[in-house]
């Protein structure tokens, strides 16, 4: 914990160690600062001009984000200045308020890996918190919510929160097309209810305008319900015109269909319902789909096996064609084959097993698009940061394989340049293929043991994680990353 010295309640707040700050205009009285650091000392200084006749009142809360010994310590707080009056009122003015931004050295170094593995990860207390969270986690994808994915309405994004979310976008190398904000789960585009629909319209509308606001290019939501009260068709018309209105409302977020377990009246479970969608929508380049593992698992796409794998991707290549394919939710299943259940495992602790997904993140066909996991995390960081980890060597230690295979003399040259930008990935060595991903997949476990145990040091998120809660309006549980507000 550390703790905040105000000197004075002056326009410029300034820390010494910044190397870079956002500069935010303000007239408010009141002004958040989230501020990461690595040595948990902040000072906010004093303004040389301090002609400041106003105390300041200072609320912090701290959060230890990681705390993995072999990694430097990292403390999140948030910090709250509010102007308290004590002498005459006296008349605000607009002036300029100089927020830090945290340096990305205080956080551990991402892998260096062409399969972009992430997480969905918290965003509470600000859009701009999700990108040091993903840092903390080593995640080189995203996910997040753009406000409460279980309210109609929202306040809308804060302007210091749209500056910090895009400079700190920079700041930590993340490009857009790695980060998928998730829809609210209210939202219902497939509903026959006009009324109904309207107000999920709004909702989706919203956060497509969000998305922009943020730079973001790409949206991810869960295409909808018949609710029992139509055809499938009719449903899908409903989403179709939805999203062809949004697109003329929008200027540039592409709208990604996720495919669903297929439980109750739900749109999506089969890949020719999402065929059926964007064959209605008219502007094709604003519509994409994102795989979940776990979902396709339990709908009944057998791609715990590579036969069945192929099968799935080929029949997605002929029905929908894989330049559609932008994102991933990678999950292992809790329920088996088929089940029509929506309940995600830990990666190799569930019926789809870790093989698959070493498939994954080494197939050319899932390069380069965010390969997101929605695991449960017991709202710690320590079983995403150990996921992260084991997948991006699985990773390496396959493509280690297939270019040593390789023995053309020009490629080699090639293959070295490329597995220098992997040698921080560290491997486990020795043994069939088969204990090597055991051994993997047991890591895997010891973190969700320990996690559960709450075991003294794990790392936590700055607010929230990823909860589990039973949809009242559906038949389908749905999976849930809560963030707290
Ligand atoms: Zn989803
Ligand atoms: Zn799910």
């Amino acid at each position: 914990m550390s703790s905040a010295s105000i000197v004075s309640g002056a326009a410029t707040i300034v820390r010494r160690s910044a190397r870079n700050v956002v500069r935010v205009a303000s007239t408010s009285a009141k002004v958040e600062v989230n501020h990461h650091e690595e040595n948990s000392k902040s000072d906010i200084h004093k303004n040389e001009s301090g002609r400041a006749k106003k105390k300041l009142k200072v609320s912090a809360e701290s959060t230890t984000l990681a705390n993995n010994t072999s990694q430097p310590e990292h403390i999140a707080y948030t910090t709250t200045v509010e102007e308290t009056s004590t002498t005459k009122t006296r008349k605000k003015t607009a002036r300029t308020k100089e927020i830090p931004l945290p340096s990305p050295c205080a956080y551990p170094p991402r892998p260096t890996n062409e399969w972009k593995i992430g997480a969905h990860i918290s965003a509470a207390g600000g859009v701009e918190n999700a990108i040091l969270n993903a840092s903390t986690v080593r995640a080189n994808a995203f996910a997040l919510f753009l406000k409460s994915q279980r309210k109609w309405t929202s306040p809308p994004l804060k302007d210091t929160s749209i500056a910090l979310f895009k400079d700190r976008m920079k700041e930590f190398g993340y490009e857009s097309r790695h980060v998928i904000p998730h829809g609210s789960y209210l939202i219902n585009l497939g509903n026959p209810d006009s009324d109904k629909r309207a107000k999920s319209y709004e909702c989706f509308l919203d956060d497509l305008k969000r998305c922009e606001q943020l730079g973001l290019t790409l949206y991810n939501f869960h295409p909808g319900s018949t609710v029992g009260q139509c055809t499938t068709q009719e449903s899908i018309k409903h989403i179709a015109t939805c999203l062809n209105e949004a697109h003329r409302a929008t200027h540039s977020v592409i709208t990604v269909l996720e495919n669903m377990a297929g439980a109750g009246n739900i749109i999506g479970s089969k890949l020719s319902e999402l065929r059926d969608i964007i064959d209605l929508v008219e502007d094709k380049t604003r519509v994409g789909v994102c795989i979940d593992t776990c979902h396709v698992f339990a709908a009944g796409y057998a791609i715990r096996s590579e036969a069945g794998w192929e099968a799935m991707l080929q029949e997605f290549d002929e029905m929908i064609g894989l330049k559609y394919l932008l994102a991933m939710h990678i999950n292992d299943s809790k329920t088996p084959l088929g089940s029509k259940k929506d309940r995600h495992e830990n990666i190799g602790l569930g019926n789809i097993g870790i093989q698959a997904f070493k498939r994954i993140v080494t197939d050319q066909r899932t390069r380069d698009i965010p390969l997101i996991l929605e695991t449960p995390g017991f709202e710690k960081v320590d079983v995403w940061t150990k996921e992260i980890e084991v997948l991006n060597r699985i990773s390496a230690a396959e493509l280690q394989v297939r270019h040593r295979d390789k023995d053309q003399r020009q490629q080699k040259q090639e293959d070295e340049d490329e597995l220098n930008e992997l040698d921080d990935v560290p491997l486990l060595g020795g043994g069939s293929e088969e204990e090597e991903l055991r051994r993997y997949a047991d890591e895997i476990k010891r973190a969700v043991e320990q996690s559960q145990k709450g075991a003294k040091g794990s790392g936590k998120l700055a607010s929230g994680g990823m909860k589990r809660k039973r949809k009242d309006d559906d038949e389908e549980e749905e999976c849930d990353h809560s963030d707290e507000e």
